[in-house]
């Protein structure tokens, strides 16, 4: 028996593209959050980076079906392993205002929209968090996933600017807000690298990062 829904919208897992549910019980073994923990290392301080999920074929996919596919069951599954760390991450790290990572303008275009953008929003939103966007590439960066190491922190190095308007709110006097910075999936930490290095460099305590997927760097 279908229902309604069903026979209109026939919905298939994310990992495996078997019919049914948005995610299958297999599938969802694969995106279980837990805490992983890594740091990096920038400007001579050490951040930590938490994350809830592994990354793997099914985890691929799920990110892969909210960015490329703006799968709505994707972004909650992503959206539930950034809860999760943040959870974590707040109450080992203390809070702060929630920045997301931008997507590449080109991949913008392409796809409508800014995928981490809208989750981190709806996040600071259900966390009752405060959130900014005030990161930017300053020029043209290549698609990091076929880029191996060094490839990627050249690529990355330098790519992001601070919006002058949210820089200004350090040297008005005001306090400036202690921040947490967003990302779907660290693998070499050159792009959070990078993004805490602009942040820094403009001023700005950063209390670390937080990802929903951590992988392991290619050699
Ligand atoms: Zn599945």
């Amino acid at each position: 028996m279908f229902s309604l829904s069903e026979i209109l919208f026939p919905s298939r897992c994310i990992g495996c593209s078997s019919l049914g549910i948005s995610i299958c019980s297999a599938c969802r073994l694969n995106w279980h959050p837990h805490i992983y923990k890594r740091e990096i290392l920038v400007l001579g301080s050490t951040f930590p980076v938490l994350s809830a999920v592994q990354y793997s074929p099914i985890a691929s996919r799920v990110l892969l079906s909210a960015k490329e596919s703006q799968i709505f069951a994707a972004d909650l599954l992503i959206s539930k392993g950034l809860k999760h760390s943040l959870q974590y991450f707040i109450n080992h790290y203390g809070s702060g205002t929630l920045i997301s990572v931008p997507s590449r303008k080109s991949a913008t275009r392409k796809r409508g929209r800014d995928f981490l953008k809208e989750i981190t929003s709806s996040l600071a939103t259900e966390m009752k968090l405060p959130a900014a966007f005030p990161l930017s590439h300053r020029r043209k960066v290549r698609d990091q996933s076929q880029l191996n190491i060094e490839e990627r922190s050249q690529n990355i190095s330098g790519a992001f600017e601070v919006s002058t308007q949210f820089a200004a709110r350090n040297s008005q006097g005001n306090i400036a807000p202690k921040l947490i910075v967003i990302d779907d999936l660290i693998t070499t930490g050159a792009t959070l690298t990078e993004a805490i290095r602009a942040l820094r460099t403009a001023g700005f305590t950063v209390l670390g990062a937080v990802t929903s997927c951590t992988a392991k760097p290619l050699r």
